[in-house]
């Protein structure tokens, strides 16, 4: 078990564009440790995805999965653990979903982003796997905001609204406001 430090934004790493992983090295030893590594690190922090370069590894690589967690009560069903490598999306359709996102690179804040709510993806797992699947709905969310993190970019510069955005505590208490994750 290795829980590895998770960068905070303001970290000059997290805005950097990350590395394909050369075909040659998946499955390998590395590959395997850095994913263990990932998934270590995401579930002592109670994330429900994480990507490699938030650790400091400028890999295109990203874990996702949990079965319910307290930074999501409101979502339902969990999402099944998957390590996603060199993914790539394609956008299917023009509708949006919004959620109040959160991000483990940026602590105890959330803001309301809206994302398409239907994609098509295309990844390796650290086996050397290939999948290609249609992904919809909060799925579909959380696989681009992970993906995001690999092109540097943060959920911070997709708010809906600046002032959509705030500290957990202070939003939690504002009674009119849709906290949490809402759609
Ligand atoms: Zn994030």
């Amino acid at each position: 078990m290795a829980v590895r430090k998770i960068l905070r934004v303001g970290d000059p790493r997290l805005r950097k564009v990350s590395e394909p992983i050369p075909e040659n090295e998946l499955g390998s030893k590395e590959i395997k440790k850095l994913v263990r590594d990932m998934f270590d690190t995401m579930e002592a922090a109670e994330g429900l995805g994480l990507a490699a370069p938030q650790i400091g590894v400028l890999k295109r690589i990203v874990v996702v999965g949990f079965d319910r967690s307290g930074r999501y009560p409101d979502v339902q069903d969990g999402i099944e653990k998957q390590v996603l490598i060199n993914p790539e999306i394609e956008i299917l359709g023009k509708e949006k979903l919004g959620f109040w996102e959160g991000c483990l690179s940026v602590p105890d804040m959330r803001g309301y982003v809206e994302r398409v709510r239907h994609i098509r993806m295309k990844w390796y797992d650290e086996k050397g796997d290939f999948y290609d699947q249609e992904i919809q709905g909060f799925d579909a969310v959380v696989y681009q905001h992970e993906c995001d993190h690999l092109d540097g970019v943060l959920y911070v510069d997709r708010l809906k609204d600046p002032r959509l955005f705030g500290y957990n505590e202070e939003l939690d208490s504002a009674a009119d406001e849709p906290n949490r994750v809402a759609v």
